[in-house]
């Protein structure tokens, strides 16, 4: 039967190697909504290629332009376009991989309107992984990961009880930086920062890959997937990127998954589920090539990020929404050059410090603290 998607974050990194997978099965899936930024060059291709029914764009001058290129489709903009993507009535699931927070309103409508959701976009579980779980639990929605990482937990998980599980172990590749001591990180530029040794993503992922921000947003996004406590995920370092994690269950089984190196596998899983498809685009694994695989103690202190996340996880409420949004922020401010790498830890540590934690907040606290987060981080730079 075919599988109507809605794709948030058509042109990003995520986005792209989605509609790679689309196209490599045109009898199975077919694009009906997606959504981008402003990147009109990258989009126009793909809307002329795909045809989807809708498409949504950030704000009301992209939608202008876009709209002088393209007739005969329905474009929206801003978040309530975002919404109307997620719930239109033919979607079977709505992949969500925009950058950043602005996905967590319509990820809640999406379930709610009870829609699979492919989920990509880890800040959405990170600021409001309360939100979005209690609600995928009222409306018996499946949250299927795209995250190589939770691919890999729920695929070695394989329906087997919560109570079983005796440990998750999350493999974290180190980065670009995985190699430095941190004196070296000190006038490391946004270039060196960009080169991942791995994966190729987009700018955001890439720069937390090499503070180590993404595994610990990874830790927290896993224990809302999983439901599983902090103290019993485990991050080890796994230059290879070969296991993608694996779990320990109380009885010593350890199950691991291993594959490529490439977002498309678990990309196209999260797709198929439950079943599976050939995915000829993508090259087998290679042991032999391969021939070693280390694992290395993570060190806390070398990655305070990693620390931080933890630190907020465990202590819950509003603290991994501030986390995630002095994030976004120093990030975005070190990618156009007006802090440095280290800056980022220092803004993301006095965010959490300022801030008097809110135990279970609702949607609209939420974001008005995501809001009032980078405004504190932008004022601290000027
Ligand atoms: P990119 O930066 O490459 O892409 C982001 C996408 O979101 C682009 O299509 C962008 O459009 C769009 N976008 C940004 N803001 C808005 C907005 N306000 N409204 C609509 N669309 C918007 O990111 P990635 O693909 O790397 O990552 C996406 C998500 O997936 C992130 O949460 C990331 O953590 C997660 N992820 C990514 C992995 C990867 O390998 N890249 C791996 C695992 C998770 P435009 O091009 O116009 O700016
Ligand atoms: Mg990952």
């Amino acid at each position: 039967m075919m599988k109507y998607i809605s794709l948030l974050g058509a042109t990003g990194s995520i986005g792209i190697q989605t509609l790679d997978v689309i196209r490599l099965h045109p009898h199975q899936f077919s694009l009906y909504a997606m959504a981008f930024g402003k990147n009109i060059d990258k989009a126009l291709p793909l809307i002329q290629e795909f045809k989807p029914s809708l498409v949504v764009v950030q704000d009301e001058d992209t939608k202008k332009k876009l709209q002088q290129e393209i007739d005969h489709t329905q474009i929206l903009c801003g978040g309530e376009g975002l919404i109307e993507a997620s719930v239109a009535d033919p979607v079977d699931v709505v992949v969500n991989a925009v950058m950043g927070s602005v996905g967590l309103p319509a990820t809640l409508k999406a379930i709610q309107a009870k829609k699979q959701i492919a989920i990509a976009n880890k800040e959405t579980l990170v600021t409001a992984g309360h939100l979005v779980m209690a609600e995928a639990k009222k409306h018996n929605v499946a949250l299927l990961p795209v995250d190589s990482e939770h691919s890999a937990i729920f695929q070695a998980l394989n329906g087997e009880q919560r109570k079983d599980i005796h440990k998750l172990i999350i493999t974290a590749s180190g980065g670009s930086f995985r190699d430095k001591t941190r004196e070296e990180l000190i006038g490391v530029t946004v270039d060196d920062a960009l080169n991942h040794p791995n994966w190729s993503m987009g700018a955001k992922i890439t720069i937390d890959s090499a503070s180590m921000m993404n595994k610990g947003l990874e830790v927290i996004e896993a224990h809302w997937l999983f439901d599983v406590p902090y103290e019993q995920i485990h991050v080890i370092l796994h230059r290879e990127s070969v296991i993608h994690s694996m779990v320990e269950f109380v009885d010593r089984n350890v199950i691991a998954q291993l594959g490529t190196p490439d977002m498309k596998v678990p990309i196209q899983y999260a797709l198929t589920y439950p079943g599976r498809k050939d995915l000829s685009i993508t090259q087998h694994l290679d042991l032999e090539e391969v021939a070693t695989l280390n694992f290395q103690k993570m060190d806390m202190e070398r990655f305070p990020c990693l620390r931080m996340a933890f630190e907020a996880g465990k202590e819950g409420g509003s603290m991994p929404a501030v986390l995630n949004a002095a994030n976004e922020e120093a990030v975005q401010q070190f990618l156009e050059g007006k802090i440095s790498f280290l800056d980022i830890e220092k803004y993301i540590e006095l965010a959490l410090e300022k801030h008097d934690k809110i135990h279970n907040p609702d949607l609209s606290t939420i974001i008005s603290i995501d809001e009032e987060t980078r405004r504190n981080v932008r004022f601290q730079i000027n």
